[in-house]
């Protein structure tokens, strides 16, 4: 058995961040399930920072996150955290009064915003199909994290301060006993008197193996689509791409493996597009890839479960199959 002070289960960002903060303070253990940190959400995210998109909460969350991103630790990273990004939002017909919302928002939130027409936003990202839209908003300030040099500077943090992150470490059981917790996994156990809940959308199945109680979240499958940018286009310089109503955002990325390279993101949101509704937003870009997928000649395959969906890689090689597929928090209703 071997002891610490705190055992943080899970290597996403929020355990790898919190395993840092806690090992300023004392020992720590951060378990991780999969062979690697940041395998599931993390390593998926769009990975912009934007104080100006969502809800009131998040935004207050980004800017007390702000001053970390943009001016680190020494010897926390040796690259940049957060680089400029932009992004656009498009609002169809009948769509305006929801930009408009938005818009107002963005300026009570002190955004600086750009109101424009989809002809006009064609100069930030020239392959928007401009006739399907009518108006965009585009906001300069949106950034990108580099989110791998802030995870892995997390946990090499976390050593340096005498902390150990332990991959293929899924935490199987959770005792409780005079004031200490004991956790099981097949690399060994574990034991501390704080256990945090890091595990991203499993934190319910660690909760319950805690004996508590808790909300209904279940880890949902995502689908990204990863597209070959079109001929000749200058990819990097373009901004995340939003619908007002979110049914798709894209935005260029590059350096997941060795089936992308430097590509156009398109992550379809299951929150909103159900596994059956999933070629929709596929309209709004053009792309020879984009057309492949509307003319319905790339290779894709049904729903094997009711909320998760499979999507072949349509860049080139079809059978190349590539879905980007990750578990995130979610409410079981919405499958
Ligand atoms: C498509 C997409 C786009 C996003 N875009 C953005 C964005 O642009 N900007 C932004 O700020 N955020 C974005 N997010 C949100 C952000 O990625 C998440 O909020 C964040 O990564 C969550 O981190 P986490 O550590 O809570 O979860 P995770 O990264 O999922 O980590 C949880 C970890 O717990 C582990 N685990 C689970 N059960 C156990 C167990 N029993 N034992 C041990 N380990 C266990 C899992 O393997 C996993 O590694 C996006 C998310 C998605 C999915």
């Amino acid at each position: 058995m071997e002891t610490a002070d705190f055992i943080v289960i899970g290597g996403g960002i929020a355990g790898a961040s919190v395993g840092y903060e806690l090992s300023l303070h004392g020992k720590v253990v951060v378990l991780e399930m999969e062979a690697s940190a940041g395998y599931h959400s993390t390593g998926r995210s769009a990975a912009v920072m934007s104080e100006n998109y969502g809800p009131a909460l998040w935004s207050r969350l980004v800017t007390a996150s702000r001053a970390f991103l943009e001016a680190p630790p020494d010897d926390f990273t040796d690259v940049p955290l957060v680089t400029p990004r932009g992004a656009l939002f498009l609002a169809r017909d009948g769509e305006q009064a929801q930009l408009q919302a938005q818009a107002e928002e963005m300026l009570r939130r002190g955004a600086t915003i750009e109101m424009t027409t989809a002809q006009e936003a064609l100069r930030f990202c020239p392959v928007v199909r401009d006739s399907e839209f009518a108006s965009a908003l585009y906001e300069p300030d949106c950034k990108d994290i580099d989110t791998n040099a802030l995870l892995t500077g997390y946990l090499r943090a976390l050593r340096k301060n005498g902390g150990t992150f332990i991959p293929d470490a899924r935490v199987q059981s959770l005792q409780h006993s005079q004031g200490t917790w004991q956790a099981s996994s097949p690399r060994g156990n574990f034991e501390a008197p704080v256990v945090v809940n890091a595990a991203g959308g499993w934190v319910q199945e660690i909760a319950e193996l805690a004996g508590l109680s808790f909300r209904n979240v279940v880890p949902f499958r995502r689908t990204a689509v990863v597209f070959d940018p079109p001929a000749g286009s200058a990819i990097q310089g373009w901004p995340m791409t939003f619908d007002v109503a979110e049914t798709f955002y894209f935005k260029p990325e590059a350096g997941l493996g060795s089936w992308c390279r430097p590509s156009i993101w398109l992550l379809l949101l299951p929150a909103k597009h159900r596994p059956t509704n999933w070629k929709s937003p596929l309209r709004s870009i053009e792309s020879t890839a984009a057309r492949r997928w509307r003319s319905g000649r790339s290779a894709t395959n049904g729903a094997g479960c009711a909320h998760s969906h499979r999507i072949m890689n349509p860049s080139s090689d079809e059978t190349r199959s590539s879905p980007v597929s990750f578990g995130l928090p979610g409410k079981a209703a919405m499958a």
